[in-house]
């Protein structure tokens, strides 16, 4: 009998039942849209605003005139505390033409392709939430961001899927916990799958407090 816990541990992750019992249908999957997560902005860790300050000329060079260049308006004044930010304190970005500073005319995010154009990786400067959103990390369990369900279908996932959700998000789960950590989780899917597969566990994903703002 399978126990309706399905999720997993990874080094100080716990990775979410849902990962592995929801999903997309044919078809379906995140990051077909135009951006409409990063309309609110999003809270970075205190060295990832000082990795974007440090590159605040090339960025600058990829904003368009919805943006500011005025790099003392990138981010908001108050600092908060939350554990799931690797320096322990976090920061957001300021909304600016109703939508985050980083976000241009297009729907593109300056950070990424600032990046891309200077020769970087696409994520070199790219907050990590943002990397990894519709996936969360909330008290240290990775689950999925329920902020755009039932309103944009790239971004909803169900329990009848072609795509689990973890396969879906598998270069954004890579970023978080490696190639060993992403074929750990593969394992258990298979083993999952090797017996009764029907329950889904998504208790985890209450009373969460994700980092996109919106
Ligand atoms: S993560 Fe979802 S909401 Fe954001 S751009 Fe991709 S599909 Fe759209
Ligand atoms: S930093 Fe970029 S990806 Fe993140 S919310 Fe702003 S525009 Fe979107």
């Amino acid at each position: 009998m399978i126990t309706p816990d399905k999720s997993l541990k990874i080094d100080s992750y716990t990775m979410s039942g849902e990962l592995f019992g929801k999903g997309f249908p044919k078809g379906g999957g995140p990051c077909a849209c135009s951006s409409v997560c990063c309309e609110g902005g999003v809270y970075v860790d205190l060295h990832e605003r000082e990795v974007i300050m440090a590159h605040r000329d090339l960025i600058i060079r990829h904003m368009d005139g919805t943006q500011t260049t005025e790099s003392s308006r990138w981010f908001e004044p108050d600092v908060a505390d939350d554990p799931d930010f690797p320096s322990g304190q976090c920061v957001g970005t300021q909304v600016i033409n109703d939508k985050c500073v980083f976000l241009d005319a297009g729907g593109r995010c300056s950070l990424q392709k600032a990046a891309v154009a200077e020769g970087m990786h696409k994520w070199a400067i790219k907050p990590l939430f943002c990397v990894l959103y519709p996936i969360e990390v909330t008290n240290g369990i990775v689950s999925f961001d329920e902020m755009l369900q039932n309103e944009e279908s790239c971004c909803t996932i169900g329990t009848s899927f072609e795509t689990p959700l973890f396969e879906a998000c598998r270069e954004e789960l890579v970023h978080l916990v490696g190639t060993e950590g992403y074929e750990a989780m593969e394992k258990h899917y298979a083993s999952l799958n090797s017996g009764q597969n029907s329950d889904v566990n998504s208790a985890q994903n209450s009373g969460m407090n994700p980092a996109m703002k919106s």
